[in-house]
Parts: C-alpha cells; structure tokens; sequence
C-alpha cells in the first residue's frame, strides 16, 4: 500500500498535468452533484409549500359544507370514512368540540375509532383556537412526513364551535424526491468515471504530444545531419572531378584507350554522385523550409523559349523533336530560377522516358493559374505507378529503360518547389502512348 502510495506521488510528480484533471475529476461530479441536491431541496420546499396550502384549502371546503351539521357526530364520520377511502394521502381525519370550562377539546368524530371521545389538550389545538389561525407543523406519524394541520371550526352563525385536524402523508413527493436523489448519485458515479477515462486520455495525449515534440526534435537533427554531410561530400566530390579532367586533358596522349574508358566512367559515376547528393541538400533544405525563395511578377515566356532551344541538341541526340507552341502569356508571380529549374527537370525527364516521337511544352490558362504542360510520347506511366510518381525515391522499372540512370528524386523536389510557391504538379498517362506533366502556377 505504502509502496502503491509512493508510486502514485513518483507519477504525479513527472506528470504535473495529471494534477489539472484530478482537479477537474473533483470539481465537475461535484459541481453536478450541488446542482442536483439543491435543485431538490428547492424541489421539496415548494412541494411542502403546495401541499400545505391545499390541506388548508380542504379544510376550509370542508368547514364550509359541515357548518349545518357539527353537532351530528354521525355525519361527521361518514364523512371521514368518504373522505379516506377516497384518498390515501390523508393520514388522520378528525373534528373536535370546545370544553369552554377547562379549554380542552373532545375528539367527536375520527378516522382512528378508538379515539372517538377522548379528551385532547394536544398544543397545537390550543394555538388554533387561541389564535384563530391554522397551525401547521410538520410531523411523523411513524411511516414518513406529514403535515398536520388545525383550523377553526365555524358554525353557520360564525361562531367558533371546535377544531378541524388532518394529517396529510408527503410519501409521494418524498419517494418520488428520494428516487431522484438516487439518480443524481448513479449520475454521479457515471460523471466520475467519464472524467477518469477522460483523464487516462489526456495522459496518453500528453504522452503522444512529447512523441511528437521528440519526432520533431529528430527530425530537425537529421535534416541538419544531411545538410552537414552533403556539404563534406561535396568538396572531396569537386577534387576528385577536377583530378580527372586534368588526368583526360593533360595526358590524353599518354593513356592507353581502355583507361580512357574508365576514366569516363569515374567521371559520369562523379556526376551521378553529384546530382544525388545536390538532391539530397535540396529535399533537406524544402522539408526544413530553408529555400529562400525571390518571388516577384514575371512573364515565363522567355524561360520556356530558352529551355526549349538548349534541350533541341538533346533533343536531336535521341532523334526526337521538342516543340513550344508560342503564345503570349500572362504574367504569373514565382521564383524566376526554380520556374527554371522545374521546367527543365520535366523536360529532361520527357526526353529521358521518350524513345520515339515528340516532346511539346503547352500553356494554358484555368482557374486564376498558368498551366505549362510538358507532354510525350513515351513510355508512360500506368496508373498504380502514378500513385506513387511523387513520392521520394520513386523509380518505375521500366523494361528496356534500365540504363536510364536517376535518382527518383527529381519529381518530389519539383512538386515541393511547385508548391513551396504556391503552385503544384500533376501528372497524366497512359502506360505505352505518352505523359503529361502538368505544373501549375499563381497568376500575378
Ligand atoms: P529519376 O528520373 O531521377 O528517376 P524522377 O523523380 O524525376 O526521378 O522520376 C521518378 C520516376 O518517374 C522515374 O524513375 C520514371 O520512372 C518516372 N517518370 C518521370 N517522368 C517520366 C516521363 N516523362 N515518362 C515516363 N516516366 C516518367
């Protein structure tokens, strides 16, 4: 117990919010708990107040249809007797008479027969006759609560001649109040146990919200390890690249053929390794919102003109034609250089996948944005690669096309430059006819 105790404290101490919920786990089923317990208090004070007010009301109803007849006890207890059959509230019924000599009262009629006759000097008949008032108490008549209560009995002159008595049961309100109140406490039991699941909730919220903060802080690490690493990759990638141009330049003449072949393979293995470690600074520097982006209002004309003239030698190299249909264009409002640099990366990639036929760089306009669709003739994508065409290091084993080298990154940097500017890219095919890039971005 002790040790559970402890245990408890240890818990509480490392998770100092459990504290605000405990807090809550009082105040709430507490709060719930006032408001129905005086709601029914205020309940059964009204409820008293009722039935006291109509008790004095009977009484007088009944004063009056008695007055010619107080002094025939027989009718009297025929009344009684009505009266109680009829109504199983009414506890005790009785009339008394006036000793004027000694102040006490004779009980002349009565529910209870055995006191028929006797002499009462109860207080509360002695009040009611002295103060010309009913008097009203609540009692017990050993069962439950009931409201006694005494008035003046008048004779058709006006004159006081004796006392009226009933005793009126309040088991009804009082079983319906009582089932309430056990209600509110069954209420009161399901309240506490919401906020304990509740409660458990909120630590296992907390507990996923520090998960998350420890991701995060993960995240932020590796994204500065990648960063850290590209740029050391870097320098000793330039010397090595520099070391084989000089090695190709200088002793061309001196390097026998076979040589010259590896020579070139190290120099497109360095250009590989290259581009894939540019790609991989570039996806660290967009997931960590690091690109500083220059937007400003341009015209993309120009660009998609001169990219199209420097991709017509790569072009020709593969026997396939590049096309721009050049029409004006509106003015959009991006980066001038990533523009660029996601044009190209479409193009390259068209020609890369395209063995025969065309490539075509299209403009449109639609919805308040500049559509540039670069489409081809080429292999084409079938539609479950399609779902994944963005996704990071995504290739698509294409038959025929396994010396097409890439990295499977370009796609995903393009897209998150695209839509780092508000833009985005989409993409349709048909696997064997041809695909459509389509980059989309804001008018100016
Ligand atoms: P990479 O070209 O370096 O492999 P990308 O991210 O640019 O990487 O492209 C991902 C994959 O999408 C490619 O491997 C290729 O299978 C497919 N792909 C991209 N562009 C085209 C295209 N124009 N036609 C057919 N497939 C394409």
């Amino acid at each position: 117990m002790k040790e559970l105790f402890s245990k408890g404290i240890t818990f509480i101490k490392s998770n100092p919010r459990i504290l605000y919920s405990l807090f809550f786990l009082i105040l709430i089923p507490l709060a719930v708990f006032l408001n129905t317990f005086f709601i029914l208090k205020n309940f059964q004070k009204n409820i008293d107040t009722i039935t006291h007010s109509k008790v004095i009301l009977a009484e007088d109803i009944i004063n009056i249809y008695t007055e010619s007849y107080l002094d025939d006890p027989a009718k009297l207890e025929d009344l009684i007797n009505k009266v109680m059959a009829k109504n199983d509230e009414v506890k005790q019924f009785e009339f008394l008479s006036i000793n004027p000599e000694n102040n006490s009262f004779k009980i002349i009629a009565s529910s209870e027969q055995p006191n028929i006759g006797k002499n009462t000097t109860e207080v509360q008949n002695i009040l009611a006759w002295n103060q010309n008032e009913g008097i009203a108490f609540l009692g017990s008549d050993g069962q439950g609560r009931v409201w006694k209560i005494t008035k003046i009995l008048s004779n058709e002159a006006g004159e006081k001649v004796g006392l009226i008595s009933l005793a009126i049961s309040l088991d009804y309100s009082d079983k319906l109040i009582n089932s309430t109140i056990n209600n509110s406490y069954f209420m009161l039991i399901a309240t506490i146990l919401i906020i304990l699941l509740l409660v458990a909730n909120n630590t296992r919220l907390f507990d996923y919200a520090l998960s998350f903060y420890k991701i995060k802080e993960v995240d932020k690490m590796k994204d500065n390890f990648i960063s850290m690493a590209s740029h050391e990759l870097r320098s000793p990638l330039t010397a090595i690249k520099g070391y084989l141009e000089l090695l190709d330049d200088r002793n061309k003449d001196k390097i026998d053929e076979e040589s010259l072949k590896y020579i070139k393979n190290m120099n497109s293995s360095v250009d590989r390794l290259n581009s894939l470690v540019t790609d991989i600074l570039e996806i660290s520097k967009i997931e960590g919102n690091r690109i500083p982006f220059e937007i400003t209002v341009f015209n993309p004309q120009p660009i998609i003109q001169k990219i199209t003239e420097e991709m017509h030698f790569q072009a020709s190299q593969k026997n396939l034609t590049i096309e721009y249909a050049d029409v004006e264009l509106p003015n959009i409002k991006a980066d001038k250089a990533r523009v660029e640099q996601i044009v190209i990366n479409l193009v390259s990639n068209a020609l890369k996948y395209t063995m025969k036929g065309k490539v075509e760089i299209l403009t449109e306009v639609k919805n308040k944005e500049l559509l540039i669709t670069v489409t081809d003739t080429g292999v084409g994508i079938s539609s479950e690669n399609l779902d994944g065409l963005f996704e990071k290091f995504y290739r698509i084993k294409n038959k025929g096309l396994e010396a097409v080298t890439g990295t499977g990154l370009g796609l995903w940097i393009a897209r998150g430059l695209a839509q780092k500017m508000n833009g985005d890219i989409t993409a349709e095919s048909i696997e064997g006819v041809g695909s459509h890039f389509i980059l989309h971005l804001p008018l100016a």
